[in-house]
């Protein structure tokens, strides 16, 4: 990728580093939104309910000027250009249709974090919670997307904030909550079917930033749309399942399969076009 045209975020809060205690107990409303939010990336949400974590030991000293700090320096750059290049892009789709987008915060967290949705572990991924408006991520998930989920690139890293700010935009749109709502009158079979719609378009909105942010400020390189299609289908719920279990249930999936995956986030790409996200008023999705 090429941010050198890309403006660090001025919203990006970090709180590596910091320690974490778990303040309520586990259960309740707090929960519930907790499994569906860290559902938004495909992760097992009983990682994040493990009441019995009282406090997360996060180490306190860090070895000076060491080659670690130097590459999360990088890495947190990189974070804070990609997403001012979301905010940039998003503004612009915004403005063009009469509206105002309001700026996600993004926070860089180290092994917990609370949030207004609720405590949450780095094993369960990033997410967004649209309570706070905030996306989370620990950066540790990079590695796990090189090594554990086999999608290695700058492009792939990107793709993961631009799907969190994705579903952002899905909550300035109303289309989370309308969503929600649905759900809670849903059986279980229906609300992964409707999750899947969510996440789906939150990978074509993914999409439409790296169309927008290519056409006007050239973000891409060689093999990066490559990087971005093989990170999509990686963590597609088939592939997600295989590995966690070994075999595949399609009526539990919650983000759409491989194939699904590359296809809404290819479609974003390619059109640059928001009514091409339209994943909830078509038919069975292929
Ligand atoms: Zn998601």
């Amino acid at each position: 990728m090429d941010l050198d045209r890309e403006q660090a975020s001025q919203n990006v809060e970090d709180r590596r580093g910091r320690r974490v205690s778990r303040g309520v107990a586990g259960g309740g409303i707090g929960t519930i939104i907790i499994i569906l939010l860290a559902l938004f990336f495909g992760f097992d949400p009983s990682l994040l309910l493990q009441g019995n974590v009282q406090e997360v030991n996060v180490p306190q000293t860090q070895s000076p000027q060491s080659q670690q700090q130097g590459r999360d320096d990088e890495m947190r750059e990189f974070v804070a250009r990609v997403l001012g290049s979301t905010e940039r892009t998003w503004d612009q789709i915004f403005r063009a249709a009469g509206q105002t987008y309001q700026k996600p915060t993004l926070v860089l967290f180290s092994d917990a974090v609370e949030s207004a949705c609720g405590f949450a572990q780095a094993a369960a991924g990033p997410f967004y919670c649209g309570a706070d408006q905030k996306l989370y991520i620990d950066l540790s998930f990079y590695r796990d997307l090189r090594q554990r989920f086999q999608a290695p690139g700058d492009f792939a890293q990107a793709y993961v904030i631009a799907h969190e700010v994705g579903h952002h935009v899905q909550n300035l749109l109303g289309i989370m909550r309308q969503e929600q709502s649905l759900q809670s009158r849903s059986s279980e079979l229906e609300a992964n079917a409707l999750s899947v719609r969510l996440e789906l378009q939150a990978d074509c909105l993914a999409g439409i930033w790296a169309n927008h942010a290519h056409r006007d400020r050239g973000i891409l390189e060689q093999g990066d749309i490559e990087e971005g299609l093989n990170a999509a289908a990686q963590i597609g719920d088939d592939r997600m399942q295989k590995r966690a279990q070994g075999y595949v249930v399609p009526e539990g999936f919650t983000h759409g399969s491989a194939q699904q995956r590359v296809q809404w986030f290819r479609r974003g790409v390619q059109s640059g076009d928001l009514k091409q996200c339209d994943t909830f008023s078509r038919g069975p999705l292929s």
